[in-house]
């Protein structure tokens, strides 16, 4: 079956056309600027060169539209007929407390998907406006949303409630979440099949490291804790996110700086983090170089983020009892030997230790980086959040079917 899988931001859409058969993508590529000047379409087929095409995509819909078109174009699409796409397949980031799994989309369910907004106003907002523009463009195939939460969903209250008055978690909803939900539970099996033994049989810990950072604390398969908690903010240190800070630091520089809610908001979420520490970038790539070159708050950036890891590691461990696998993923996690390195010095009291060469040669690719005989096993395993989405998507449509 051919799935097409999407991810909507507040002004791109993110694309795979996946083969259900081989699990491999057809295509994907990525709308940039929607309802902004020089919108861009990037469209990688298979086997052949990237290709870029602007024009003027105003809106969600639109988008969908152009992507369904290079997907059916003679020189740089892969099929031949949109009838060929059998499904779709929704990144949606909030389920709250009501999704514990993935859905078949109907009216209902979108409805409560919105009902949710309250929770993410920052991401579901896009994703619904993605599922409302493929429901438009692509009628009467199923569209399947599939939750970034989910996968949180087993979380022990002593790990999801915050030390707020509880009526506050009744009313509103206000407890750890998590998030990344796919891309935990898919590098966790592939760091299993890698250790040749079931997921059920191992306590790991795995690491997403991209633009946004969440790490999770996986008891034989189960997530039974998590860094970002309520919202994607808290937690290990971001490209721009602050992760974990006293919470009266808030008040105190709303107060001092006269902030609005906004405006705190876009503080902690886009101007603080890596970029906010070094001035430099969130680019881990900017950063790393910097701090080679002496830049001290790049170095200090750099430092606290490895630091931050370390601790969570550690703690995750005691969570766990112990722990068997340490997987890094996403961007840094799958690309930066420097900051493996670093998150994983002064560890072997844990029993991690890395092997320094393989680590080098880990780049994007999966690899068991340990040193021989070393306690923890840990490996370096990029991610596929989008084979997640296509796989629920085709068990979701076929439990129809049957
Ligand atoms: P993601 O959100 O998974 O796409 O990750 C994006 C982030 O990965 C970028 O912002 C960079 O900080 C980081 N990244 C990508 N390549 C590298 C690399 N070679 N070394 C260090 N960080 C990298």
């Amino acid at each position: 079956m051919k799935i097409l899988v999407i991810n909507c931001g507040s002004s791109s859409v993110k694309y795979q056309l996946i083969d259900t058969e081989t699990e491999t993508a057809l295509a994907k590529g990525l709308v940039a600027r929607i309802g902004m000047s020089a919108s861009v379409l990037t469209h990688k087929p298979h086997d052949r060169p990237e290709v870029k095409v602007s024009g003027e995509i105003l809106d969600h819909i639109v988008a969908i539209e152009y992507v369904v078109s290079i997907l059916l174009s003679e020189n740089h699409g892969v099929i031949k007929d949109r009838s060929e796409i059998q499904a779709v397949g929704h990144r949606v980031v909030h389920g709250g407390e009501r999704f514990s799994e993935s859905v078949l989309i109907t009216k209902e369910m979108l409805a409560e998907i919105r009902s949710l907004i309250d929770l993410a106003p920052l991401h579901n907002p896009h994703n619904i406006r993605g599922i409302n523009a493929c429901m438009k463009t692509l009628p009467n195939i199923p569209q399947v949303a599939v939750f970034d939460t989910a996968f949180h969903h087993q979380i022990p209250p002593y790990a999801y409630v915050y030390g707020i008055p509880y009526i506050l978690y009744k009313r509103y909803g206000i407890r750890r979440y998590g998030f990344h939900g796919t891309s935990h539970m898919y590098v966790s099996e592939r760091a299993a099949a890698m250790m040749g033994k079931p997921v059920s049989e191992l306590r790991l810990i795995t690491a997403h490291l991209g633009n946004g950072c969440s790490i999770t604390a996986i008891d034989r398969g189960k997530s039974v804790d998590t860094s970002m908690g309520f919202t994607p903010l808290e937690g290990l240190l971001m490209g721009t996110r602050s992760g974990d800070l006293d919470p009266a630091i808030i008040l105190h520089i709303m107060a001092r700086e006269e902030l609005s809610l906004h405006e705190a908001n876009t503080l902690l979420n886009k101007h603080s983090g890596l970029a906010g520490i070094s001035g430099v970038s969130s680019d881990m790539r900017e950063i790393t170089k910097e701090a080679a070159g002496n830049n001290t708050n790049a170095k200090l950036a750099l430092d606290i983020f490895c630091y931050r890891l370390r601790k969570y590691i550690a703690s995750y461990a005691a969570a766990l009892n112990g722990v068997d696998g340490l997987v890094f993923t996403a961007g840094i996690g799958e690309n930066s030997p420097e900051v493996r390195a670093q998150a994983c010095a002064k560890m072997d009291f844990l029993g991690i230790r890395l092997d320094e060469t393989k680590n080098r040669q880990a780049i994007a690719k999966e690899m068991d980086i340990s040193a021989p005989g070393t306690k923890v096993r840990v490996m370096v395993v990029p991610t596929n959040e989008e084979l997640v989405i296509a796989r629920d998507t085709l068990r979701l449509v076929q439990k129809q079917k049957a």
